[in-house]
């Protein structure tokens, strides 16, 4: 299988090449060349196997022999061995329709780690069979930084240095970084803002020699392989509410389209989704995409679901692609207008086709915070603010039943945005015991200023491409 990018002035590349290239050379997304196929046989001969199983068997599908099945499923087994919960990604119903699924029992206790944790092991495996190492460095604000962290801990050939801002992140957030205890993990808490940190990773990735010396690398939120990795739990919820046979609904919390777009890969590949649900913050620039068929940012405003305060969604690109019927000059040309004019529309006809292909909703802070309340009375069942978005959108946009089953994805666990809970019903989600862990455990990080010699010359010294470690 062969993988294009979106803007098609970058070389084709296999699987193991996307993996390390992330983002193409023409600034556009790698997609396959064609979806392979998830066929009825397929999909119940996977029925009933473990997560693990079926991730291999998906990824293999994506990476077609540029890495064995025997190694995919070693590296499968060993990127969800660590999981809180035996069933990976379980199912929790709701009520006679509606259906969560628990995507917070990983390491970070946030969805990004079902495709991290793999990812992580897949460059590893990539760069040690072509002998190469890489320097990954980063800057957070937040969350990103420990799913990065925890994604390459014990790696052999990566090392990580992430940045943040000293006292701007919750305590939770750094503990979940600075408490990593793996010798191929470094912190660095800089004096000055989130903008310095990020423009300290911009100017390392500018200074010719130290990128090349330290085959430097970016944490990357567009590399396909996430994409394939989150094609997986798409796959056993669909499977375990009667798939092949019947079809279900997705409803998930959007920011970067990240997650949701793998739920579209899994529909063009056969698995049989009905709909698939947008859910928008107050930042509903993909809303009002869905509604009216144009793009036109706005303003970001805070909400009490952060990891949507997005205006640029970046994968939306690979959407679009698809949409304009996979022309690589129309793309370019619709994404050259969009960064100048900070806007672009689309003819009825497509507005009309991306309608039938994704509903979507708007769900305000007050809607937030009042789906959390009724549903911890109906269910007892605790909702952070990101999966009460993609739920109270389900709600409205799904007609009901004989409609087919909704799963709405859980993307954290409430005692991440234990603040926003407690406002909703007035007391603190119970911290899990991975959480409690990083409290307890000792923090390692490192104080510097925002002085890019400074931190170069930190991370040259322990960087181990660098023959550092003096
Ligand atoms: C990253 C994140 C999202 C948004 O996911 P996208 O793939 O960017 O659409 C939603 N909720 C939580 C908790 C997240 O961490």
């Amino acid at each position: 299988m062969r993988y294009i990018s979106t803007r098609g002035q970058a070389p084709i590349l296999a699987f193991d090449d996307v993996l390390l290239a992330g983002l193409a050379e023409d600034g556009g997304l790698y997609v396959p060349e064609r979806w392979p196929r998830l066929s009825s046989e397929e999909l119940r001969a996977l029925r009933g196997r473990p997560y693990p199983e079926i991730a291999a068997r998906i990824l293999d599908l994506f990476a077609d022999g540029t890495i064995a099945p025997a190694v995919l499923a070693r590296l499968t087994a060993d990127a969800y061995a660590g999981f809180g919960h035996s069933g990976t990604a379980p199912l929790v119903q709701l009520d006679p329709r509606f259906w969560l699924m628990e995507l917070f029992h990983g390491p970070t206790l946030a969805f990004k780690d079902y495709a991290l944790q793999l990812v992580g092991r897949l460059f590893d495996h990539v760069l040690a069979a072509r002998g190469s190492r890489i320097t990954v460095v980063g800057a957070t604000s937040g969350d990103t930084g420990s799913a990065a962290i925890e994604a390459v801990r014990d790696r052999e050939a990566i090392d990580i240095f992430i940045l943040f801002p000293r006292g701007r992140v919750s305590d939770v957030q750094r503990r979940q970084m600075t408490t990593v205890s793996a010798s191929n993990v470094h912190t660095i808490a800089i004096d000055g803002t989130f903008d310095d940190c990020q423009d300290l990773v911009k100017a390392m990735f500018g200074d010719r020699p130290f990128r090349e010396a330290l085959n430097l690398s970016a944490v990357n939120s567009i590399n396909f392989a996430r994409i394939a990795g989150q094609v997986v739990y798409y796959v056993t919820a669909a499977l375990a509410l009667g798939a092949p046979e019947r079809a279900v609904s997705f409803s998930v919390p959007t920011g970067n389209f990240g997650n949701i777009y793998a739920a579209y890969a899994a529909r063009q590949m056969g698995l049989p989704i009905e709909r698939l649900i947008v859910g928008a913050n107050s930042n509903d620039i993909l809303h009002r995409f869905f509604a009216t068929g144009e793009m036109a940012v706005q303003p970001v405003v805070p909400t009490v679901s952060p990891a949507m305060d997005i205006q640029i969604s970046s994968n939306f690109e690979r959407f679009l692609f698809d949409l304009l019927d996979r022309d690589p000059a129309a793309l370019a040309g619709t994404m050259q207008a969009f960064r100048r004019d900070g806007r672009f529309a689309v003819p009825e006809a497509l507005a009309a086709r991306a309608g039938g292909a994704f509903l979507s909703g708007r769900v305000d802070e007050e809607e937030t915070l009042a789906t959390i309340a009724r549903t911890w009375r109906e269910t007892g069942q605790l909702l952070d603010p990101h999966t009460a978005v993609g739920l109270a959108a389900g709600r409205r946009a799904a007609p009901a039943a004989p409609e087919p089953p909704v799963i709405s994805l859980a993307c954290a666990h409430p005692a991440k945005f234990g603040d926003a809970v407690r406002r909703a019903v007035g007391f603190d989600p119970p911290i899990p015991e991975r959480l409690a862990a990083v409290f307890r455990d000792p923090e390692r990080v490192a104080e510097l200023p925002a002085d890019l010699a400074t931190v170069e010359d930190y991370i040259r010294r322990r960087a181990r491409i660098a023959g550092g470690h003096a």
